[in-house]
């Protein structure tokens, strides 16, 4: 699984910074979280975009959604067929019907869009969880959950049930094999299942408790638009500190910053992190994370 950033800036963007997006790369298929303007730009060269499945938009504060439009017709130009996922809080159909048919905009592609707000979505080999967030409009958070996986497949296990050549194949396919009159089940063979990785990202919000599958996340994505809680001065946003306490609370090893307001230099944002949190980084444009 691999997270690249391709903005990290909050409201508009900066000569480092563009505004939010960020691309999480499994197994060939990408899911776009937020698109800024500009997103399209910032993948050249890092993201293939014919990959994305689906975009989960958190919420329709200008700098998360104005990308779609433009990626879309990029996506078009370049031949697309399959259909597009767009996921959003309630309001996203309205307002993906207004982009769409703001021009001579021919996407040649089905676009399908779906309301979400507290749900889970399935998808093949993970889900998504979406949450609700306290932004002052209609906003979500989204947490990638990968399924459980199976445990590692123990040969010298297999060998000794009599398991060899093609009865491997017969075994994996059928999930149970029969040797010599003895039923050998593919969890006979198998070490414990591994629990999927978990990347949760907050969106833009107000301090809030995450749900409960949240917990023990690879990595949790925060906002943190602002350092001292006077600078927030009653907007929807949360502080460092905020952002560490809630890593902390789900468990996540990892905190990665984002939506940084440009009146912060980096080295002020990462010295607030240290200060309250044990691993946290401060995300910059093209950050990728290997996880
Ligand atoms: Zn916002």
């Amino acid at each position: 699984m691999r997270i690249v950033f391709l903005g990290t800036a909050s409201s508009k963007p900066t000569t480092d910074r563009n505004v939010s997006s960020i691309a999480l790369h499994y197994r060939g298929d990408i899911v776009l979280f937020d698109c800024g303007e500009g997103t399209q730009r910032q993948m050249v060269r890092r993201v293939k975009q014919s990959r994305i499945s689906k975009i989960c938009v958190t919420h329709f504060h200008g700098d998360h959604y104005l990308g779609i439009p433009g990626l879309l017709m990029t996506m078009s130009l370049n031949g697309r067929r399959r259909p597009l996922y767009i996921y959003g809080p309630p309001g996203t159909a309205t307002f993906l019907s207004h982009l769409l048919h703001s021009g001579y905009m021919d996407v040649g592609f089905d676009v399908r869009v779906e309301e979400v707000y507290d749900t889970m979505i399935p998808c093949k080999g993970y889900s998504i969880r979406v949450f609700p967030v306290d932004h002052g409009v209609p906003a979500v958070g989204y947490a990638f959950i990968e399924d459980t996986r199976r445990g590692t497949f123990d040969r010298k296990k297999a060998h000794e049930f009599g398991i060899h050549g093609e009865m491997f194949a017969e075994l994996e396919k059928k999930g149970e094999i029969t040797v010599d009159g003895t039923k050998v089940t593919l969890q006979d063979v198998t070490g414990p299942p591994k629990k999927g990785k978990i990347v949760t990202y907050s969106g833009d919000t107000r301090p809030v408790s995450f749900p409960p599958e949240t917990k023990g996340s690879s990595v949790l994505i925060h906002e943190a638009t602002f350092i001292s809680p006077e600078d927030r001065d009653g907007t929807y946003h949360s502080t460092v500190k905020e952002a560490c306490e809630a890593a902390r609370s789900m468990e996540a090893p990892l905190l990665v910053l984002t939506h940084l307001n440009s009146r912060y230099e980096p080295e002020q944002l990462q010295r607030a992190a240290d200060e309250h949190c044990d691993d946290a980084v401060v995300a910059y444009d093209f950050l990728e994370i290997e996880i």
